[in-house]
């Protein structure tokens, strides 16, 4: 599906913002105030809770734009999957000891293909290794070419209570172009029964900044899915990917690329659309009003503990199960026979753990908190950073002051957030945030070092992403070094 609720702060965007690709410690620039480097952090008391991403790999047919961990294989054993699914989440959910799952979020590839009982298998095995309560938020993905009326129901008696419906766009060139398997006609129809099954809790997703897209066929479009929608609509700019068939169009010359200008108009006027309609932008790229905000999604952008399960899934927990108080971040191995060989074998499929420093964690948490309007609230951070406060780290002359002068950013008693119009630069804006984290957290300067230079203005962009979580991975720049 276009959809993820969010996929993990890439690494590399944030060791590009760290001078040197560096972990802690290199920054040129004194410590708080007295220029003394901080006392070593201790991990954060993790609460015994987290979020559940459980991966569906399998794809009907592949759109033109999309570089996610999808296969389009001529059949599936669904079986042997359900299998693994159930495995791996038991298994993860004892390593991490977590007592009380607080979501759960069916993603893809395209769930909405796995049958009813795949999804009903795997949220029995949640509740069996640990509390989900009822009226817990569980989304499945859904393409609206695997979405009858039966089918939903069947969801929906399996355990799902929302819907994140695939619409992308309400034209058919559009969806052509896209490749997507579905026409608006279908596109329409699945939104119209969910609604009868959801009701309150049906999001769609749609893009923008499509080749030759013009801003009023954008802004028409947006206007025909405001008469369709229910209280949740995802916006993603259309990202180029490597490898994609649209990609080689536009880059082989046979289609324009959407300038910079209109992207970020077409997102502006969007927002204004919607902020019209009564719609909250409580994230970069996500819209809700009557408060059906995604608690999934605001997981990950809290920085709260989630399980990744299935091929590829992406996980940040404490594996307390085998002795660890550390935060890891998890990725499950991508190719689905692979992965099912090793969930066989042993009981997961986990490819790659990493410790995560608390400066890479407090560089995670900035990086996705900033994405909401809420930002990172002064309990969140100091959950992560009990020593060196956000006013201690932003509060100071520095690039967060300047950003604060300019009014893209904001630091009062709620926390540091972007304002409305930040929001929209916030790709710009993190690398200089994230270069003053690093100065204020690293020790002295070695004699003889000049400090970092400021960050500067913001570049002018769009949203600069299309999967909401993203922004971080668009972060460009080093810190000057
Ligand atoms: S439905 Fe299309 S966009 Fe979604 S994962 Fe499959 S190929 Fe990618």
């Amino acid at each position: 599906m276009a959809t993820r609720g969010w996929r993990p702060v890439a690494a590399a965007a944030i060791a590009a913002a760290r001078p040197g690709g560096g972990g802690p410690g290199r920054g040129p620039g004194a410590g708080p105030g007295s220029g003394a480097a901080p006392e070593p952090v201790p991990e954060p008391a993790t609460p015994a809770t987290a979020a559940l991403y459980v991966h569906w790999p399998y794809c009907r047919k592949r759109c033109s734009y999309c570089n996610f961990n999808k296969y389009v294989v001529p059949t599936v054993d669904e079986a042997a999957v359900r299998a693994c699914l159930v495995q791996e989440a038991r298994t993860l959910l004892h390593l991490s000891q977590v007592q009380s799952v607080t979501s759960v979020f069916f993603g893809g590839g395209t769930p909405s293909l796995a049958s009813p009982r795949t999804i009903a298998a795997v949220l029995e095995a949640v509740a069996g290794a640990a509390h989900l309560p009822m009226g817990a938020e569980v989304t499945l993905e859904a393409n609206p070419s695997s979405t009858s009326p039966a089918r939903l129901a069947g969801f929906r008696e399996a355990g799902i209570n929302r819907l994140s419906i695939g619409v992308q766009s309400l034209d058919d060139a559009e969806l052509r172009l896209l490749g997507r398997e579905h026409t608006a006609a279908e596109a329409r129809g699945a939104v119209e029964a969910a609604r009868g099954l959801f009701p309150g809790r049906t999001s769609i997703d749609l893009l923008f900044g499509l080749p030759r897209q013009s801003q009023d066929a954008w802004a028409r479009g947006l206007a025909a899915a405001l008469g369709l929608c229910d209280d949740h609509i995802s916006l993603y700019q259309l990202t180029l990917e490597r490898g994609t068939a649209l990609a080689a169009q536009v880059w082989g010359g046979t289609l324009p690329t959407p300038p910079q200008d209109l992207l970020a108009d077409m997102y502006q006027t969007a927002r204004a659309m919607l902020v019209a309609a009564g719609f909250r932008h409580y994230e970069v790229s996500n819209f809700a009003r009557k408060g059906a905000l995604s608690t999934h999604n605001l997981s990950y952008w809290r920085a709260e503990q989630y399980i990744g399960v299935g091929p590829g899934a992406h996980g940040r927990f404490v594996p307390r199960g085998e002795g660890g108080c550390s935060r890891e971040a998890r990725v499950q191995t991508l190719e689905p026979d692979a992965w099912m060989r090793e969930v066989r074998s042993h009981g997961h499929g986990t490819r790659r753990r990493v410790v995560l420093s608390p400066l890479e964690q407090l560089e995670e948490l900035l990086a996705l908190g900033l994405r909401t309007d809420e930002g990172v609230t002064h309990e969140r951070w100091g959950h992560f950073s009990p020593q060196l406060s956000l006013r201690a780290v932003f509060g100071e002359p520095g690039e967060a002051q300047d950003l604060q002068q300019q009014g893209w950013l904001l630091l009062d008693g709620g926390g540091l957030r972007c304002s409305a119009r930040g929001l929209a630069l916030l790709d710009s804006l993190l690398p200089a945030l994230l270069c003053q984290l690093q100065r204020r957290w690293a020790p002295p300067a070695a004699p003889g070092r000049a400090a970092a230079p400021g960050g500067g203005a913001p570049r002018r962009s769009p949203t600069g992403d299309r999967a909401g979580g993203e922004a971080a991975g668009v972060v460009s720049g080093g810190c000057g070094e």
